[in-house]
């Protein structure tokens, strides 16, 4: 199959699909890659490692010309017009609240597979985990910058030192984002809270961090007694296909100590803070009662290397499915037929469906 690997045109972003290593996979498997000239540039790729690797550049039109074009971001407007019908697009999507998007697609009668749905049985969202491993690593990072004292924050340094007690750091959520913000925080030498409604995912942070962590069930009682003692609070909650609930209520903000920090990453699903709005990475936060806010709702576009290499991790093996049977890999493989958001002109993902009041 020929496979298309166009530059991101969206405003800041400089993922990329694949990975030379990642295009050399598909190439020794009898399949062909067009990527387009710069692509990989934002990631630190230069247009000669991929030739190493077996790939042919090209503009942008020659990269959309392939059966199979790769993205990460979903298709802007001025995409629009390489979409077609004969066209399998695989790439993160978001549908749902993108109404315009998905009338072009339904309109050219492509077939897009979201990354952001292609399901396990366990219910797990295999290509949308990298990115919650990424936002959750650097919720611990950017909560540890803005404590600093120069940039407004309370002048704690997570670790402590010897003699003078650590940072507390509060996680609500102990899922992708939380697991993987822990681990950042107890590396610093933090003290560090998780509180989560499920037992078992409290049972399995106990039983990995050696009881070096506190558990606690999360409750509105449980969460108003750690803030005044919270350094940086990390929302990391996730209710599958449904807003984040306001854990943390405007009321409950000056709980919290003068210059201690918020990191919302549960932003781009409302946030579990009342409080949180999305910004971005020129202008990160904002302050409310003396506690800053970080809502940067696309926390993984701060690192784009790290984040090209893990997405085309986890993509690559799915990648190979549809290059080697087109889409008759959708009927061999279960979690990538959950993938599929539209196909001939058809909604074929209930939830996109349910959000415009379609049918499917
Ligand atoms: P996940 O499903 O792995 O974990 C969510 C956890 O929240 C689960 O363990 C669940 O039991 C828990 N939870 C549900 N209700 C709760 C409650 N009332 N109190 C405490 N815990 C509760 O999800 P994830 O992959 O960790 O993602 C978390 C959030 O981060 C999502 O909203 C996701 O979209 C977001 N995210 C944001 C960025 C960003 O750049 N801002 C990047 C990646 C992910």
């Amino acid at each position: 199959m020929k496979i298309g690997l166009p530059k991101e045109i969206k405003v800041k972003e400089n993922r990329v699909a694949l990975t030379p290593g990642g295009v050399g996979t598909l190439v020794r498997r009898g399949h062909s890659v067009v990527v387009e000239e710069g692509a990989g540039l934002g990631s630190g790729i230069s247009d000669h490692e991929y030739v190493a690797a077996g790939a042919v550049m090209g503009t942008a039109a020659d990269a959309w010309a392939a059966e199979m074009v790769m993205k990460v971001k979903e298709p802007i407007e001025s995409e629009y017009g390489y979409l077609r019908d004969d066209l399998l697009l695989f790439t993160y999507l978001h549908l749902a609240a993108d109404r315009p998007l998905t009338e072009a697609l339904l309109a050219a009668g492509t077939t897009a597979v979201a990354y952001e749905t292609v399901q396990l049985e366990d219910g797990s969202l295999p290509l949308l985990m990298p990115m919650s491993e990424v936002a959750g690593r650097l919720s611990v990072q950017a909560g540890a910058y803005h404590l600093q004292k120069p940039v407004g924050g309370r002048g704690v340094l997570l670790g402590g030192v010897p003699g003078v007690q650590a940072g507390h750091v509060v996680i609500i959520g102990g899922g992708v984002v939380g697991t993987n913000a822990a681990k950042m925080a107890m590396g610093l030498g933090a003290k560090v809270t998780v509180l989560d409604v499920s037992h078992r995912r409290l049972t399995y942070l106990d039983d990995v961090f050696f009881g070096k962590l506190t558990t606690m069930m999360s409750s509105e009682a449980n969460i108003r007694a750690l803030l005044p003692e919270a350094d940086l609070l990390i929302g990391a909650v996730l209710i599958p296909g449904a807003k984040a609930p306001h854990l943390v209520t405007r009321d409950m903000l000056p709980l919290m100590q003068e210059g201690s920090v918020i990191v919302d990453v549960a932003v781009d699903q409302g946030g579990c803070v009342e409080t949180i709005h999305a910004t971005t990475h020129d202008d990160p936060t904002y302050v409310v009662d003396g506690v800053i806010h970080y809502g940067v709702a696309n926390m993984p576009g701060a690192v784009p290397r790290t984040s090209t290499f893990a997405l085309t991790n986890q993509t690559l093996p799915y990648a190979l499915m549809l290059a080697d049977h087109g889409t008759a890999a959708l009927h061999r493989n279960r979690a990538l037929m959950l993938g599929l958001n539209t196909h001939g002109g058809k909604l074929t993902y209930q939830g996109v469906a349910d959000a415009f009041e379609l049918p499917a």
